[in-house]
């Protein structure tokens, strides 16, 4: 599995199968809060990564033996950084029969040729962490050709131009999104959108920076009551998945925590393989210098060393 992880728990699709079409950590940001760490390329220039039909024929052979509830584009970075995005939603959509998500962090969408290419998703979820320039800068930490008022006003045009789901993610770091100013000032630029739902996220696994922590929920709840939209807060994913063999384990679990760190529960959840199994795996990965723990909101969460 080179450019595929999962099925993985998703908070927001249930079962999803990651489609990773970046070479690790390739991103027009470098959000203090990422689960990948440091943004070591730091980019806004679109490329073909890799030979894309190589991604479409291993995303068709694995979700026909996955049966995952969506085909999502993720991984190592930005997706829309590859420029074979759009021939790679149509063909897995016609090819493979399940539905396909697009997760952006909406720097490119003031570009008409990518939102053209993203259209034909079933389901994109754009993010808007920051309302101000600053908060963007201290957050988000963009590409320094990237321009504020521009990306806020192409995930506008977007939104009122896509006819699938539209499921905006606000993700709130405490003391950095969180002020009751700013609250206000996402309401403004949410009222000149169309969406289907806008979701409240905080930091759920181990970030890039120490700085970036979470809100509780009763905090969260605070925020969701002060936008003027319907939110949902995000809740972990409880669904138990079925078991499979043994066979593969270590590969399985390094290739999907080289993605996101994910707890032993997590890895049952979605890979089907329980503790009693993942957890040699994991400390096998560990002794090898692998794979490391980390402890995050008191839950040791494994990810790839790289
Ligand atoms: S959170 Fe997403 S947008 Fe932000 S740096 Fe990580 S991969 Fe890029």
């Amino acid at each position: 599995m080179v450019y595929t992880y999962g099925p993985v728990p998703s908070r927001r699709l249930g079962l999803s199968l990651g489609v990773d079409v970046l070479p690790y950590k390739t991103c027009s940001l470098d959000c203090i809060y990422c689960q990948l760490g440091r943004t070591s390329n730091l980019a806004v220039e679109r490329n073909s990564f890799f030979p894309r039909e190589e991604i479409l024929a291993e995303v068709i052979t694995v979700a026909s033996e996955t049966n995952p509830a969506y085909v999502t584009f993720s991984g190592s970075g930005e997706p829309t950084l590859n420029s074979d995005t759009g021939w790679l939603i149509r063909e897995i959509k016609s090819k493979s029969g399940r539905p396909v998500a697009v997760l952006t962090n909406s720097s490119l969408l003031w570009m008409p040729e990518v939102r053209e290419e993203i259209k034909p998703a079933d389901l994109v979820v754009p993010s808007l962490d920051a309302a101000t320039e600053e908060v963007w800068k201290k957050l988000n930490r963009p590409h320094p050709d990237l321009d504020f008022s521009k990306v806020i006003e192409g995930l506008i045009d977007f939104s009122n131009e896509y006819a699938g789901q539209l499921w905006v993610e606000i993700l709130m770091v405490k003391g950095m999104n969180d002020s009751a100013e700013h609250v206000k000032a996402l309401n403004r630029i949410l009222a000149r959108m169309r969406f289907d739902k806008v979701q409240l996220n905080t930091v759920v696994r181990p970030p890039s920076e120490e700085s970036a922590l979470a809100l509780s929920y009763e905090e969260l709840r605070a925020i969701s009551k002060e936008l003027s939209v319907n939110t949902e807060i995000i809740v972990p994913y409880r669904k138990k998945g079925k078991q499979v063999s043994a066979h593969g384990d270590r590969e399985r679990i390094l290739a999907a925590i080289a993605r996101r760190p994910m707890t032993v529960k997590q890895i049952e959840q979605s890979l089907g393989i329980p503790p009693e199994r993942s957890k040699p795996a994991l400390e096998a990965l560990v002794a090898e210098g692998k794979a490391k723990p980390s402890i995050h909101e008191g839950e040791t969460f494994y990810e790839a060393v790289r």
